[in-house]
């Protein structure tokens, strides 16, 4: 359905998220990678090597290795610098920290060997003039992360940070949103649409029923997981 009941007046504070990473409340990191990166990564590189791929709201997204590994640039935002130092120190790799001129307060982490770059602040401090543009997506428990009144700022903003001819992955989620508040939150296909549809052409690539004890206790009796390509044509 359309309707994404109350989670339309839900909102999470940064300071919550940063609680999440203190207690170790990050039910969302997948330690093993996620499965649909795996399966569809043919489809984001589409046969190009050496791209730049941005992880927003990244966490500390072992895919941000993967991808660093087999040659591609990889950037990445995340609020919680505590999540970043455990991606560096889980993967051992060196680092190094500095200060984000046009950005009071944020700070850049990266790897001694230059293609991991970390931003720690919030993406809606970002640019295309600080970060660049963007040939690869990777939005996993980013978009559904994201506070349903934030969605079209958060959208409008990845707009203006991809190439032309760019490839952009989403994982959204699926399930009834009267049962949970979120997040992750639930992005209804038609919304999708109206957020990306101007810009993009847009297909579903795949449904995987996700659902798990985790989401049973949610109160939940289905879960699924929605992954779409969306291709920024020229
Ligand atoms: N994409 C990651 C993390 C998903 S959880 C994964 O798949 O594992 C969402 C993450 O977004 C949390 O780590 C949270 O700290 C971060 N976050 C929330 N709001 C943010 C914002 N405005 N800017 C940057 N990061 C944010």
């Amino acid at each position: 359905g359309t309707d994404i009941g109350a989670q339309k007046d839900r909102v999470v504070t940064e300071e919550e998220w940063l609680q999440k990473w203190e207690t170790g409340n990050i039910g969302f990191h997948k330690e093993q990678g996620h499965p649909l990166l795996q399966k569809y990564l043919d489809v984001l590189l589409n046969g190009r090597s050496g791209l730049r791929i941005f992880f927003p709201l990244c966490g500390k997204a072992v895919e941000m290795k993967w991808l660093a590994d087999m040659g591609h640039s990889v950037v990445g935002v995340e609020v919680s610098e505590q999540a970043l130092k455990e991606f560096f120190a889980e993967h051992s790799l060196p680092y190094c920290e500095e200060p984000v001129p046009e950005i009071s307060g944020a700070k850049k982490f990266q790897s001694t060997s230059g293609n991991i770059s970390l931003y720690c602040c919030s993406i809606y401090d970002l640019s295309s003039s600080i970060v660049g543009k963007f040939d690869g997506v990777w939005d996993r428990g980013a978009l559904v992360a994201v506070n349903p009144c934030d969605r079209q700022r958060y959208v409008s903003l990845m707009i203006t940070l991809m190439e032309k001819n760019s490839s952009y992955l989403l994982v959204t989620v699926s399930y009834d949103p009267n049962k949970h508040k979120g997040p992750p939150f639930y992005v209804p296909e038609c919304e999708i649409k109206i957020l990306f549809g101007n810009h993009c052409e847009i297909k579903c690539l795949q449904k995987v029923d996700d659902f798990s004890d985790r989401h049973r206790q949610w109160g939940l009796d289905y879960f699924l997981e929605v992954l779409y390509i969306l291709k920024f044509v020229a």
